[in-house]
């Protein structure tokens, strides 16, 4: 059952066969689709069909305030994208414009490779039915039972109840919550509503499933297995999956790519681990300075410039230059002792991540420079942060 829905998920925008089946000429009678309500011819993004959403250059303000002031990104076909920044930043105006809630200024946005940006509110209805949303705060119906609330989305696409019965059946059968069928939303717990939520989303067989902070009203334990069921679902059925957040280590939990966004614009974009192993902009180390390994503070209270009878060194190290045996090689190339002081090496996207706080004797400023370049050339970022009396 799951195999036929996945065949569905991803399934084209309209009508016809698989997108890989279509014909060039079939191509072309889709460039000249017109819109019911304007007339418009639609654009169609024949080159970019594997991205469920495209965004170009898409501007948004509100008088004085550039909400969206020139973002484009895509989310490719079966990927986690995570979209993180503080609040402010841009990210509901973001999501209204992709369900076309809010039309940009200027910009365009693709959803499956139709441009949506120009639709009338007509042609929009189908094309949301293509985005599942969950929300932070679940949104259930309180008056209907949790069966009803996953079957709501195909009881507006008019479908007969028996199917819609066996839908929120399977869906339900999916977030491991069958047993909970005919009970209401306030019986459960936080973590089983957002499971109904994700379950409804589900439930018009969206190509795309877009978490609006899906987690940020969850106790930790909790957050961590919705997270899990997200990912789970996202690696069953190759669902596309557009994360919204604040908050990175649910980024580092299920993304794939992170986009950072920051006062409308997009600051930096890659895979999970390369960001957060190589932070560009001052926001995305903000964010990441939760979890990534920060100098104790009772250390770092004691740094001084100048000289001192220790430096504390930070080397950053991720991929082949975290599997090295660096620690080995740093105290065959350094006389003295060195001490590890802070830190360690995590993994996230099963690659190696790690930031280590190493004290070495000494703070001859050659010297120091002949230690980065060795750890330089081994693939390590190393900054000096500062010298220390004595022993920390
Ligand atoms: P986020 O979801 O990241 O918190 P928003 O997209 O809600 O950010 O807001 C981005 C910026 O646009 C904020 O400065 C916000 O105050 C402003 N903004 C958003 N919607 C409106 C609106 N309808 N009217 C005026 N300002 C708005």
């Amino acid at each position: 059952m799951i195999g036929a829905w996945l065949a569905e998920a991803g399934g084209p925008l309209l009508s016809g066969p698989p997108t890989h089946l279509r014909t060039v000429e079939a191509d072309k009678d889709m460039n000249q689709h017109v819109t019911a309500e304007t007339g418009d011819p639609v654009g169609i993004d024949s080159a970019r069909r594997e991205d469920v959403v495209r965004l170009v250059n898409l501007k948004r303000r509100f008088g004085a305030t550039a909400a969206l002031d020139g973002v484009s990104l895509t989310v490719q076909k079966g990927e986690i994208l995570g979209i993180i920044g503080r609040s402010g930043a841009g990210k509901s105006t973001l999501i209204r414009c992709l369900n076309g809630l809010e039309r940009p200024d200027s910009g365009k946005v693709f959803i499956e490779g139709r441009e949506i940006s120009r639709l009338g509110e007509r042609d929009l209805q189908p094309l949301r039915r293509r985005i599942g949303m969950v929300f932070q705060h679940f949104n259930l119906l309180s008056a209907k039972t949790v069966e009803d609330n996953v079957a709501l989305p195909l009881k507006i696409e008019g479908r007969p109840r028996a199917e819609r019965l066996a839908r929120a059946a399977e869906l339900l059968q999916l977030v491991g919550l069958s047993e909970k069928a005919k009970a209401y939303p306030a019986s459960l717990s936080g973590g089983q509503k957002q499971r109904v939520g994700i379950a409804r989303a589900l439930a018009a067989r969206p190509a795309l499933l877009l978490s609006d902070e899906a987690t940020s009203a969850l106790d930790p334990e909790t957050t961590r297995s919705i997270l899990a069921l997200l990912k789970d679902i996202n690696a069953r059925l190759g669902l596309t999956i557009l994360l919204i957040t604040h908050e990175m280590e649910v980024i580092r939990s299920i993304a794939d790519r992170v986009a950072v966004i920051d006062a409308g614009r997009i600051v930096e974009e890659g895979a999970v681990w390369q960001v957060f192993a190589n932070p560009k902009s001052e926001i995305t180390s903000s964010l990441l300075g939760g979890i990534r390994p920060q100098l104790p503070p009772e250390i770092a209270s004691q740094l001084a410039a100048g000289e001192g009878a220790e430096t504390i060194l930070r080397i950053d190290v991720a991929g082949e230059a975290a599997r090295r045996p660096l620690l080995s090689e740093l105290s065959a190339s350094v006389p003295g002792p060195f001490r590890l002081v802070h830190g360690g090496i995590d993994h996230v996207q099963q690659q190696p991540v790690g930031t280590l706080f190493v004290a070495i004797p000494g703070s001859d400023a050659a010297h120091l420079a002949a230690v980065i370049a060795f750890l330089k050339d081994r693939g390590a970022r190393t900054e000096v942060l500062g010298h220390v009396a004595g022993s920390v």
